[in-house]
């Protein structure tokens, strides 16, 4: 069965339950601040299990893309290791929102794997959890075990602690005891050699889980205690890439058609044959699950960078480049070439890889080329760290120092070391890093209390599209407490006007005015499990009062006029530069506007200046807003509305409109474009290859900018004592410059021919040596330059001149080169004894040499110390 039949079958499965099939959520995660990347299938279901939203289809299932590399889930050290964790893998998943639960969820998972799929029955176990005796006193899931009961033999099923058997979504939120089903996939002598029940959950490569039931019935509160959920839930996640190994009688996810093909063809370019020797094969499986993951990434939107989930792409990438680079013999960039491979295996069922396989490409080969020249930086400061170190044992501060600053890898360090018969104070180095993660730990701790309900009217609808004001009571509100902001409230109101950070697009700011005219400022909105909630410094005193809330106006207008610009941006950009502009990124402030799109070269000057204009004009058009709130989303695209890679959208959409500019967008708009007054361009610029990022200003912000050009013209002007054109005169002045300066060298050139001449006159033979010693007024370079002519006319010349500059002390010794070898002299080593006098110090080559210091006093002795030194 292929890869392709096994998602659909599944599909199918559900399909034929009466389940709604929902495409996958993005893998990269924007608006959520507790989580970067979808780690499961019931990330996007979050707000139905907190019962934050009702679910439109009780009975839900998919296929989902999910990354774990980060955060509670974090594979990505066993990636290539094992054979059957992956960076990035599809989950397959079933939902019951408050419907069916553990019957018919394992009814039906039976089913599923034995009748349709047609797995041997007497390869599988399914585990129960077996209750727990510490503070939450749970009892084993009976349930569960009477319904497997009736299903399987009672010695397949297998009790589960806590750790394994117990699901819960964080310190708090809905949790409950799960059942996972796990596949024994030996040979049949393995298998009676070791029972097959006592391999399970013990990390063994042919006995593996690859689905998890879960029954959500508890919410966690703060205080850790747990209370029954009104509702309960199924949740399952069964490992595509795992089943499908099953399915295909493979021992190892690689050997399924998901990966044989990228597998094929790393063989092909590295030459490297899969499956000879464990190193190379460990990276084989480690790149082409990384090409994998970094390219659904970039697909949805997230491009390698310095911090947050970029920085984690980034890290996956150079991961495996590493791998390459000590495996594979890879010195060059290879990666992108599986993009094209990746996008014919898996574009059928993810279109956005075959769409942007040449941005995908590209970035992840420029990716290779900077940190390839990165680990060859790393190998030469790693060699001049080993030829400096005394015994044979290399710091863990100095390995860090690489790791840190070069992201020049640990075990790469160590590998280096081994070879050359060095050791790496690895306990040092570990607690470098530790001591570096507990930091950033510190500075992002969040500590959240419960929140105090006030009123159970939970509807919060967001009226902010209409008014920017009015009547609210608080629904709850608690203290969240961080290093970085301090102590600040979040309140949730029944119904808001504040416009929650969301699509790029920053939260609304405002105030809360209670009924005796108290003040509470509104710092921030932003979305939390669907909850509009607003940050304040402060509580409100009478907190049950009906409170008038106002958006801030002004922050708004800004934010909406940048808003409609960023939109009005791209049309722009791909009529002037094409279709294949695709947005990247964008981020509406109310100062500013910024836009990453996909586009090969710089934009020339004229190519701004079209784009500018162009959106310009539609400012000037007057052109109204369409809004359309409630759409299918069929019907949007159809209009042409523009949707984007990476982006969640649902049923039905809405539409903002303004002119030919037909955009998906929950964003906040001006009510016609003249309200943004003008639209200007500020910088131009690579993000990265192949993505370009523009800033640009609107409305008050570029009256500001032009009345900030004028001042500093008019100031311009007043230097140019009023100039009538003012450019004419700056170029007057640049010519004259020009002018003056040639003179000046020739004049210095002319003075320092007499200054020569004196200097020879002035020289004395003691001993064969021409000596001198000389104070003169002259600046560090044209000492060194007539130190060198007379040098190339005078032989056995040995030449110190000092001067005194601005208070300190300059001394600069010239020994010809026949001096040095015949009588052993070394300006040097003189400079060094000589800077002593002067309080300072020097040193150079030993027939050039200088040195300083702030004793100018100090000179006329150095000389006589010298000359000592010549006579003896
Ligand atoms: P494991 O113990 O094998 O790491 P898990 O307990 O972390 O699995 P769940 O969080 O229950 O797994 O996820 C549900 C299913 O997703 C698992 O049964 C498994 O089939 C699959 N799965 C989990 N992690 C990975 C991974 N890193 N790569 C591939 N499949 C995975
Ligand atoms: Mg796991």
């Amino acid at each position: 069965m292929t890869s392709q039949e096994v998602r659909a079958q599944f599909l199918n499965f559900f399909k034929g339950k009466e389940h709604k099939i929902v495409p996958s959520a993005p893998m990269v995660i924007k608006d959520d601040p507790t989580l970067m990347f979808t780690n499961a299938g019931m990330n996007q279901f979050k707000e139905f299990f907190l019962g934050n939203s009702e679910a439109k289809s009780k009975r839900v299932a998919d296929t989902q893309k999910c990354l774990r590399v980060s955060g509670k889930h974090n594979d990505l050290e066993e990636v290539g290791k094992d054979t059957y964790h992956h960076t990035m893998f599809e989950m397959l998943g079933n939902w019951s929102f408050g419907d069916y639960f553990k019957k018919e969820a394992i009814e039906w998972a039976w089913e599923l794997l034995t009748e349709t799929y047609k797995i041997d029955k007497d390869s599988l176990y399914v585990s129960v959890f077996e209750g727990s005796d510490d503070a939450d006193k749970l009892e084993m899931d009976k349930e569960a075990f009477e319904l497997w009961k009736g299903i399987v033999p009672e010695e397949r099923i297998i009790m589960g602690n806590k750790k394994d058997n117990f699901w819960e979504m964080g310190d708090q939120g809905p949790c409950g005891p799960c059942s996972e089903i796990h596949v024994d996939i030996r040979s049949k002598e393995e298998k009676e050699k070791i029972p097959g029940a006592t391999l399970v959950n013990q990390d063994h490569p042919e006995v593996v889980e690859i689905w998890n039931l879960v029954f959500m019935q508890y919410n966690r509160k703060a205080d850790g205690s747990l209370e029954s959920l009104p509702e309960k839930h199924v949740d399952t996640g069964m490992g595509f890439e795992r089943l499908c190994m099953v399915l295909q009688g493979v021992k190892s996810n690689y050997d399924t058609d998901v990966f044989t093909p990228l597998i094929r063809e790393i063989e092909t370019i590295t030459g490297h044959k899969y499956g000879k020797n464990e190193d190379v094969d460990i990276a084989i499986r480690v790149v082409a699950d990384h090409a994998r993951a970094v390219s659904f990434a970039i697909a949805d939107g997230q491009l390698p960078s310095n911090n947050g989930a970029g920085y984690v792409i980034r890290r996956i990438l150079r991961r495996a480049i590493r791998y390459g680079f000590t495996f594979l013999d890879t010195s060059k960039p290879f990666m992108y070439q599986l993009v094209k491979v990746l996008g014919e295996t898996m574009g059928k069922s993810f279109p956005e890889l075959k769409e942007q396989y040449q941005l995908i490409e590209n970035v992840i080969k420029e990716e290779e080329n900077s940190f390839l020249s990165t680990l060859e930086q790393g190998l030469v400061l790693l060699d001049s760290i080993i030829a400096s170190s005394k015994d044979k044992t290399i710091s863990g501060g100095k390995a860090f120092e690489l790791y840190d600053t070069f992201g020049f890898p640990i075990d790469l360090t160590s590998l280096i070391l081994e070879e050359k018969g060095l050791k790496l104070d690895k306990e040092g180095f570990d607690k470098a890093l530790q001591e570096q993660k507990d930091r950033s730990r510190a500075a992002s701790e969040i500590s959240k209390e419960d929140w105090t309900i006030l009123t159970s009217d939970s509807d919060q609808e967001f009226i902010g599209y209409d008014s920017l004001e009015t009547e609210v009571k608080i629904v709850k509100y608690r203290k969240v407490s961080t290093k970085k902001d301090g102590d600040q409230y979040q309140l949730v109101f029944n119904l808001t006007p504040f416009y929650a950070e969301g699509g790029g697009q920053v939260g609304d700011k405002g105030y809360l005015e209670a009924p005796n005219g108290d003040v509470t400022y509104i710092i921030d909105t932003k979305r939390e499990n669907n909850e509009i909630v607003h940050f304040s410094e402060t509580l409100p005193k009478s907190i049950s009062e009906t409170f008038k809330a106002s958006v801030d106006k002004r922050q708004r207008w800004r934010t909406a006029s940048n808003h409609t610009a960023t939109h009005l941006l791209h049309q722009a950009l791909r009529e002037v530069l094409g279709t294949h502009v695709e947005q990247k990124g964008s981020a509406v402030h109310s100062k500013y506007l910024r836009f990453d799109f996909s586009h090969f070269s710089k934009l020339s000057v004229k190519e701004l200046r079209d784009v500018e204009n162009f959106v310009n004009a539609r400012i000037e058009g007057h052109l109204p807003l369409e809004e359309n709130r409630n759409i299918p989303i069929k019907q949007a695209l159809a209009d042409g509305a523009m949707a984007l890679f990476g982006e969640k959208y649902g049923d039905t959409v809405r539409t903002i409109r303004f002119g030919q500019s037909i955009e998906l967008c929950g964003g906040t708009h001006v009510e016609n474009t003249a309200d943004i007054w003008h639209f200007k361009i500020v910088s131009e610029g690579a993000v990265a290859a192949g993505i370009r990022r523009i800033e640009a200003i609107t409305s008050d912000a570029v009256k500001k900018f032009y009345f900030e050009n004028n001042r500093m013209l008019y100031e311009i002007k007043d230097l140019l004592n009023n100039a009538q054109d003012p450019v004419k005169a700056v170029q007057n002045i640049q010519e004259e410059n020009t002018a003056l300066r040639k003179q000046v060298e020739q004049l210095s050139k002319d003075k320092a021919k007499g200054l020569k001449n004196e200097l020879v006159a002035e020289l004395k033979d003691i001993n064969g040596i021409q000596f001198l010693a000389k104070k003169v007024n002259l600046d560090a370079a044209a000492i060194k330059d007539i130190s060198f002519e007379m040098g190339g006319q005078i032989s056995n010349l040995f030449l110190l001149l000092g001067a005194d500059k601005d208070g300190k002390a300059l001394l600069s010794c010239y020994i010809s080169k026949d001096l040095v070898s015949n009588k052993g002299l070394n300006a040097g080593q003189i400079v060094r004894e000589l800077g002593k006098f002067i309080q300072g110090g020097g040193g150079g080559q030993p027939f050039f040499a200088t040195a300083g210091g702030k004793n100018p006093s100090g000179i006329e002795e150095a000389f006589e110390h010298a000359k000592r030194l010549v006579v003896e």
